[in-house]
């Protein structure tokens, strides 16, 4: 094993210890917090069971189970779509929101703010190296909206190219199961 998978697997370890302690200082397990970190950076398109399904690679019924937990802590709600019927948007309520404070994510933003220039770098090289894994595993990107090939800037605002809806800005920071690597070619 190279000293670089060696790090991943020690990282990787160290932060499944964390969400597991984050979980049960809340009294829920570790799917539960993955979930509301997930909802709390997903997009319109990717606030959906389906999408939460993927983006874990867990089956259906366990997503179901986990969110009528988090729906009778009162950790989530779920919205109508106004365009689209049955429909239904995850929202975080502010208890939701108040779980996910001083969680491990914090943590590791503050180490990272510390290096902020080795952070950029080490954000791109993991970009790359999770792509390069989700590709092998056969698994959606799931990456940021702004940085999408369908992503466009109009002069009314930004529009996705796929879905050809407009996109509000607090959107286009989100992730999204649609996203589409820019190609050499398109940049
Ligand atoms: S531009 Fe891409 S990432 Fe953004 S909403 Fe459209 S498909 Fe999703």
């Amino acid at each position: 094993m190279s000293q670089t998978s060696l790090l991943l697997e020690r990282l990787g370890a160290l932060i499944q210890q964390s969400v597991r302690d984050d979980a049960a200082r809340h009294g829920l397990l570790p799917i539960h917090i993955q979930v509301l970190h997930y909802l709390v950076r997903a997009n319109r398109y990717s606030d959906l069971p389906i999408a939460i399904a993927e983006y874990f690679g867990i089956t259906r019924g366990t997503v179901s189970q986990t969110l009528a937990v988090l729906e009778r802590k009162g950790l989530l709600t779920k919205e109508s779509d106004a365009r689209h019927g049955k429909r239904l948007h995850l929202k975080l309520t502010p208890a939701g929101e108040s779980v996910l404070s001083e969680s491990w994510v914090e943590r590791v933003e503050e180490a990272l703010s510390e290096r902020a220039i080795e952070a950029v770098a080490l954000e791109s090289t993991l970009r790359n190296l999770l792509s390069a894994m989700q590709r092998v595993n056969g698994q959606r990107a799931f990456g940021l909206c702004r940085q999408c090939a369908h992503f466009l800037t109009e002069e009314s605002g930004a529009r996705c190219g796929l879905t050809h809806e407009a996109l509000a800005t607090e959107q286009t920071d989100r992730i999204c199961r649609e996203w589409t690597a820019v190609t050499s070619e398109r940049s």
